[in-house]
C-alpha cells in the first residue's frame, strides 16, 4: 500500500509533532498513546515507512518485536502489571486509523479494553507514566 509521509506518526518521527517518548534507537521509536485505552498505553513503531505489518520488511518486523518485548518488560516492572494486551491493526478495515505500522502495548485485559482512539488522555498523567516506564528500561 502507498505510504503517505504526512501521516501523524511520520510527522512525529520527523519531530514536526510532539510525542511523549519512552524509547528510541536508530530503527524504532516507542511513545505514549495520546488517547489511551488504559493507563500506560504505549505505541512501538519502526522508523521505516510501511503502512501495515504486511508491508513491513521481515527483518525490521523481527527487530521491532524485540523492542516491543523490551518495552513490555519495562512496563510490567514500572507499572506492576500482571498482563499486557499486544494489539496490531493492519488496514482500515481492521480499525487502523494511523497509516504507519505500529504495535499497541495496553496494560489491561482484553475484556476491559477502553474504546479505541476515542478520548484524549490526561497529558500530565501520561507523562508521569512515561517517566516510570523510561526509568525501568
Ligand atoms: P490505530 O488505530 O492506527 O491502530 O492506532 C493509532 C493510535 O494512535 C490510536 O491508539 C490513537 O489514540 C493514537 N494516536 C492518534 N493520534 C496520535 C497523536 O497525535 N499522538 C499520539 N501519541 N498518539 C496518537
Amino acid at each position: 500500500m502507498a505510504y503517505d509521509d504526512q501521516n501523524i506518526f511520520a510527522r512525529i518521527l520527523r519531530e514536526e509533532l510532539p510525542a511523549i517518548k519512552v524509547y528510541e534507537d536508530e530503527q524504532v521509536l516507542a511513545f505514549m498513546d495520546i488517547m489511551p485505552q488504559a493507563d500506560g498505553h504505549t505505541l512501538v513503531i519502526p522508523k521505516s515507512p510501511a503502512v501495515t505489518l504486511l508491508d513491513l520488511d521481515p527483518q525490521v518486523a523481527a527487530y521491532t518485536i524485540q523492542v516491543v518485548q523490551k518495552v513490555a518488560k519495562a512496563m510490567e516492572k514500572a507499572l506492576g502489571l500482571d498482563g499486557i494486551v499486544l494489539m496490531q491493526l493492519s488496514g482500515a478495515a481492521a480499525g487502523q486509523t494511523v497509516p504507519h505500522v505500529h504495535f499497541h502495548l495496553i496494560p489491561t485485559s482484553v475484556h476491559q479494553l477502553g474504546k479505541h482512539a476515542a478520548q484524549m488522555g490526561d497529558q500530565e498523567k501520561i507523562m508521569q507514566l512515561a517517566e516510570k516506564i523510561k526509568a525501568a528500561l
